[in-house]
């Protein structure tokens, strides 16, 4: 069943009243008419009653159509307005329009079909309108709330971008703090060995065997002390990005067979082989030699520690683009794969507590893979519990310095130079399969 359509005719001409009165009647439609004479007693009705459609004369006692439309509109009775006007009056249409009216009908137009027509499009066109109206309402809102939304999101980046700040400021001054307390032990401690290494002079002091035994464990202990503080502060420089690499041409055999013999009375006193294998056909590289020496003896200091029977292979090789190997592979205690990003941490040790069998400061790895990434080569390792590790080198022949990035962290925290494998069967790097350390791990 069609719907009653409520409609408020607001004429003072009788005539024109049952006119329209008639032609709606004849309109298939089903009507509720009401009736008043003016402008301000429409306004009364409107205020009070909900109407699907205002039918207005052009001129009424109170007001024109034109004003009629304006106080309509502006007391804000939201309904569709069609205005009866008198033929010759077309041209105030289009401001009748303008002003918020909905439609017009012309009085000498007036039929049933032509008032149901209107009507019905006024009364269509105005729900749209006003469907539109609501979406926009709608979206205004959502685009407010989402305004609304993103400067919380701003807010929240701004405040993680202070944090981040704080932290590096935080970081900074611990960095600053490792520098300057190892910068300032240092001197005390290299007077401590010195004055050792004089003590044990004869011609310096006549000293007891107790008494050399005693100076000759200060000495150790000194030197011991000024190694761990030597790498911290090549920690804290590598940090702040303060480290140079000096290349010069040397001998890497050389150096090689020289720190293999530096550890060798450590790997003796532990009754561990220590094989050495260098294998080049040009044994000169371009690189800095003390950095060299730092990285071998910092992975053959650890084959040492973490093995108790069996020994170590240390192998010097060349490759084919160009590059060396550097190999020491051990039968120690081995590393589980899940260790494997972790132990290039600075920091990090398998066993962290504080009884842990190990001595060391957790810096020796995480300096090396950094010395390793600015010289732009890659550290392989291999390894399984309890069978043992390889930790491979493999550095360009001839480095090329990359110029220092101000205030960047050269410290590699589990960087791009890392390839890592876990195999059953520990051997000399022909068998490493290559994963790169990522976040996630990508096989290439
Ligand atoms: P540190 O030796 O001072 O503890 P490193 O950075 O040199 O620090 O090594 C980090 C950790 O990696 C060690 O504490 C150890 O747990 C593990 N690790 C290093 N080298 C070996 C190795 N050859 N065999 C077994 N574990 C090792």
């Amino acid at each position: 069943m069609e719907e009653t359509l409520k409609i408020l005719v607001v004429n003072d001409d009788e005539v024109d009243r049952i006119a329209v009165s008639l032609a709606l009647n004849k309109a298939e439609i089903n009507i509720e008419l009401h009736k008043v004479s003016e402008i301000n007693k429409a306004l009364t009705v409107l205020k009070n009653t909900t109407f699907d459609c205002v039918l207005f004369d052009n001129y009424l006692p109170d007001q024109d159509g034109l004003n009629s439309i304006y106080k309509l509109r502006s007391s804000e009775i939201k309904v569709p307005v069609v205005i009866l006007l008198d033929q010759g009056n077309e041209q105030i249409a289009v401001e009748l329009i303008k002003a918020g009216a909905t439609d017009y009908i012309l009085k000498s137009k007036l039929s049933s079909e032509i008032l149901a027509q209107t009507l019905r499009n006024a009364i269509r066109l105005y729900r749209v309108e006003m469907e539109a109206a609501l979406a926009n309402q709608k979206l205004k809102e959502s685009y407010e709330q989402l305004l609304h939304k993103n400067q919380e999101l701003e807010r929240q980046r701004q405040q993680i971008q202070l944090q981040n700040l704080k932290l590096l400021e935080a970081s900074r001054l611990k960095s600053q703090f490792l520098a300057t307390i190892s910068h300032e032990l240092r001197t005390p401690m290299n007077a401590i060995i010195g004055f050792s290494q004089m003590l044990l002079r004869p011609k310096f002091a006549q000293l007891t065997n107790q008494q050399a035994d005693m100076v000759e464990r200060i000495l150790n202990n000194g030197k011991h002390l000024l190694m761990l503080l030597n790498e911290v502060l090549d920690f804290s420089k590598l940090e702040s990005g303060t480290l140079d690499l000096k290349p010069e041409i040397f001998d890497l055999s050389k150096i090689v067979n020289k720190t293999v013999e530096e550890i060798r009375s450590l790997a003796e006193a532990k009754k561990l082989s220590l094989v050495v294998k260098t294998d080049l056909q040009n044994t000169l590289v371009f690189n800095d030699p003390v950095r060299v020496h730092q990285i071998v003896i910092n992975l053959l200091s650890n084959a040492v520690k973490f093995t108790e029977n069996g020994g170590i292979w240390v192998e010097v090789a060349e490759t084919p683009n160009n590059s060396v190997t550097i190999s020491i592979r051990d039968t120690g205690i081995g590393i589980s794969a899940g260790d494997f990003e972790n132990i290039f941490e600075a920091f990090r040790q398998i066993d962290q507590g504080i009884s842990r069998k190990y001595p060391g400061t957790g810096l020796g790895l995480a300096i090396t893979d950094s010395l390793v990434q600015m010289m732009g080569g890659e550290i392989f390792l291999e390894s399984q519990l309890e069978v043992g590790s390889i930790f491979r080198i493999e550095l360009p022949r001839q480095v090329i310095l990359a110029p220092r990035l101000a205030d960047s962290s050269s410290l590699n925290f589990g960087g791009n130079s890392l390839y890592l494998s876990h195999n059953n069967n520990p051997q000399f790097p022909s068998n490493f399969s290559k994963y790169s350390l990522g976040y996630p791990y990508l096989k290439p």
